[in-house]
């Protein structure tokens, strides 16, 4: 086998791990690297970054830093809104990889589908770097049913991944029920609310019972609704107790009571946002 045929390998069986780390507002470059490298040495596989981040560098540096492989790692960016046109996309992608020193991305997303996106335009660019071999899914993000009915009439079944806010203030039913009828992964960003879910009661309650903290109750109960959870996290306390949400398991009674939520609290809008929010 050849060293380009042992990387297609290990590529193809590198899934989307089920715990990521999120990188937005982390973007003291060094700052970043260790974070990044930090999570990777605890166990994280998936990190989750965008070109709006400005730390794509920081992020490639802490993959580089970490004493773990880069096949073994899911790496995923974003296409900003500025550059969803056919040569945005191409030219950006490039940069992106040039900044975090990779030869291909895990996940490609669509950031938002606003200003420069058109679904033929944007997913056929999108399915062109796939071809090419210098993404190897495509995702979007803040995607409604609308926008995912659009985007698969273009590229089918391609659409592996929608990212969207969701935590147990925001329990997205209709999306969860449109990607399992349509296999498309669901990652949760803002799983911990941004701070948030450290002031709902129900979550005080389930935490107190389990001896273990609301953000570990946000992420079990997201992980039992089958979807992927990418908690921000700088310091290493923070990382490794998002990381320690892997071994709590909720009961049916912990889980009923978080689906009993009725506030329903966005913290991501802007003027951008779909109309139908
Ligand atoms: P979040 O993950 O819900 O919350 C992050 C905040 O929680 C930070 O202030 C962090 O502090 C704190 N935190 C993390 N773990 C904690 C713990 N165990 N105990 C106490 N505090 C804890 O918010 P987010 O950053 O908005 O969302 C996560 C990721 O989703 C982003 O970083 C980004 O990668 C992605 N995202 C994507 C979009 C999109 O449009 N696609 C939009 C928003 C976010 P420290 O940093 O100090 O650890």
């Amino acid at each position: 086998m050849t060293q380009d045929e042992r990387q297609q390998t290990a590529r193809r069986i590198n899934r989307m791990p089920t715990l990521g780390l999120g990188t937005w507002k982390n973007d003291d470059q060094s700052q970043c690297a260790e974070s990044v490298q930090t999570a990777l040495e605890t166990g994280y596989r998936h990190i989750d970054t965008a070109q709006i981040y400005r730390n794509e560098e920081g992020v490639g540096k802490g993959i580089a830093a970490a004493d773990v492989p880069r096949e073994d790692v899911f790496l995923a960016t974003k296409v900003w809104i500025s550059s969803l046109d056919e040569e945005g996309v191409t030219e950006t992608t490039k940069e992106s990889l040039d900044r975090l020193d990779t030869d291909y991305l895990d996940l490609l997303y669509v950031h938002w589908p606003s200003r420069t996106y058109d679904a033929e335009e944007t997913l056929t660019a999108f399915k062109d770097l796939k071809n090419a071999g210098h993404i190897e899914r495509i995702g979007v993000s803040n995607f409604e049913p609308e926008h995912l009915d659009e985007a698969r009439e273009v590229i089918g079944d391609d659409v592996f991944a929608n990212q969207v806010e969701m935590h147990p203030l925001l329990q997205q039913e209709a999306l969860r029920e449109y990607c399992s009828e349509h296999d498309i992964e669901l990652v949760a960003y803002s799983p911990l609310a941004r701070g948030e879910v450290f002031d709902v009661p129900e979550l005080t309650e389930v935490a107190e019972k389990h001896e273990v903290s609301e953000a570990q109750v946000s992420l079990a109960w997201l992980r039992e609704k089958g979807v992927t959870p990418i908690p921000k996290a700088t310091s290493a306390a923070h990382i490794e107790d998002n990381w320690a949400a892997r071994d709590l398991t909720l009961d049916t009674e912990d889980v009923a009571l978080i689906d009993s939520i009725e506030r329903e609290e966005r913290q991501i809008d802007p003027d951008f946002a779909p109309e139908s929010w």
